[in-house]
């Protein structure tokens, strides 16, 4: 299996927090999140983002939050490579 990149891993936050991904992909993001810093700072803040938004909307997401967000993550994640 090809290594990820942080890049990788931060495309699939918004789908881990809303538990649309598989067990196996959940496990490696989590493995990842206690190596790296960078993309630990980067899910707690979309983490917060989520929460705070799931409270305005009543429990659902908007497209337009998530696609905001995806945004947000492709120029933080961007030329980022792991650090572990
Ligand atoms: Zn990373």
């Amino acid at each position: 299996m090809p290594m990820k990149k942080c890049r990788d891993f931060c495309e699939q936050f918004s789908d881990y927090l809303e538990g649309e991904i598989s067990i196996e992909e959940c496990r490696q993001i989590e493995e990842h999140l206690a190596a790296c810093s960078t993309c630990s700072v980067i899910y707690k803040s979309l983490k917060t983002a989520i929460e705070v938004s799931k409270l305005a909307l009543e429990d659902k997401i908007s497209d337009e939050v998530r696609d905001r967000l995806k945004t947000l993550l492709r120029q933080h994640c961007k030329d980022q490579e792991c650090q572990p």
